[in-house]
């Protein structure tokens, strides 16, 4: 058995924040990732967007990380020159009804720090978007997007360089608490047993699985898993749009919205299907409900535009139908297990937020 310092499971975006939030404290630390490379899984499946922090529940800890976080991420591209672009989003109504949900989402977002949301006319609307067809739209300004890998590779450099270690193929099995720490059983390449003084569990979709197998972490502590799958769809040819397009927000999810990368590809979605068992395939089928949805705000969508791209999955930690979930962070003093630190349901905004996040992980650590 070896003795070490701190390990963090997983190297997905926020894993990689955390070891390099760690690292940087001064921490030894070492990170243990189940797959040949970083950010395979949720990390490199979702839409990239730098989120301004809009609709979350005021005082969450998903509102106060993802606006916090979205600051700090830009300050962070600008510094190390990761590419990025703030190109700002628009939520767009396409009735009345519609129009007047507008205020509501404007005064939500200042209630969530995010002051400066702009309400347009169809016509101000248009002038900044031609192709757009509405009666009234929100203007985000701080909202952009981001070279999700190049951010991943530059905060896997920075734990380096404090002294991190990383292994790949190297997938935690179990744990037993001791009282001072957590023993680990790693299985893989080169299968080992350690001793970690701090355990910090940022396994994604995995971690709740990863959290049960740790003898000693009391059960009533961990939630469930559920995959909420969002599958893409791109559009073939040139973007018409050089904003991010949302439609005002329907119950349980943010509408058929189109992001674009920063090679100006553009694609919609995602959109929400609840599966029991991990799967990234597109279900062509799928698309014929996008054409619709697309159609309010962008008549001129042609068909056969759109073609099966790529699917994220969300872990939630809530089943459908169930008010929003919170990010959680579950330190000692939640479940009582001295040296451990779950991450569970970091859906969207994890990216925006994973510079927070691994602030405030580092917190927990820190008060041990
Ligand atoms: C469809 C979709 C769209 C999204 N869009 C956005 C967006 O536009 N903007 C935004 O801010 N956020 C977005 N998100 C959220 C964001 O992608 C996630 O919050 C973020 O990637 C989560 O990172 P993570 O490190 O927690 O998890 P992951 O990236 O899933 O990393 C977990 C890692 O742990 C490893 N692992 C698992 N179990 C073990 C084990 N036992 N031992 C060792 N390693 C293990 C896995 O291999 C994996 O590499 C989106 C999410 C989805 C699903």
């Amino acid at each position: 058995m070896e003795d070490v310092d701190c390990v963090v499971v997983g190297a997905g975006v926020v894993g990689l924040a955390v070891a390099r939030a760690l690292a940087q404290a001064g921490r030894e630390v070492i990170v243990l990732e189940a797959a040949e490379a970083i950010g395979t899984e949720t990390s490199s499946r979702n839409s990239e967007v730098i989120h301004a922090g809009i609709y979350y529940a005021q005082g969450s800890l998903i509102a106060r990380s993802c606006v916090a976080g979205k600051w700090m991420l830009y300050d962070y591209c600008r510094e190390r020159g990761i590419p990025h672009a703030n190109c700002g989003k628009l939520i767009v109504a396409t009735d009345e009804e519609e129009a007047g949900r507008l205020l509501g989402i404007q005064a939500r977002a200042a209630a969530n720090g995010v002051p400066d949301l702009r309400l347009l006319t169809r016509e101000e609307a248009r002038a900044m978007e031609p192709a757009l067809v509405c009666t009234a739209a929100l203007h985000s300004p701080s909202t952009g997007i981001i070279d999700s890998h190049a951010y991943m590779l530059s905060l896997q450099g920075d734990a380096e360089n404090a002294g991190a270690a990383f292994a790949f193929h190297a997938p935690v099995l179990s744990g037993r608490a001791t009282g001072r720490g957590v023993e680990i059983e790693v299985g893989g390449a080169e299968p080992v047993r350690l001793a970690c003084r701090t355990l910090v569990n940022s396994a994604g979709l995995h971690a709740p699985r990863l959290a049960r197998s740790i003898e000693g972490m009391p059960a009533e502590h961990v939630p469930g898993a559920w995959y909420a799958k969002g599958n893409y769809f791109t559009l073939t040819g040139r973007s018409p749009f050089s904003r991010l397009i949302y439609p005002v927000p329907v119950p349980g999810g943010l509408g058929t919205h189109l992001t674009i990368d920063l090679g100006g590809q553009a694609r919609f979605g995602p959109d929400v299907e609840w599966i029991d068992a991990i799967s990234y395939e597109v279900d062509p089928r799928r698309g014929e409900s996008f054409y619709a949805a697309i159609r309010r705000w962008w008549p001129g969508l042609k068909d056969g535009q759109l073609a099966p791209g790529y699917a994220g999955i969300r872990p939630k930690t809530v089943p459908p139908g169930a008010p929003a979930q919170d990010f959680v962070v579950q330190g000692p003093r939640e479940h009582g297990v001295a040296g451990l630190v779950h991450l569970f349901g970091i859906e969207s905004p994890g990216l925006t937020a994973s510079l927070a996040l691994a602030a405030h992980v580092a917190e927990v650590v820190a008060a041990g």
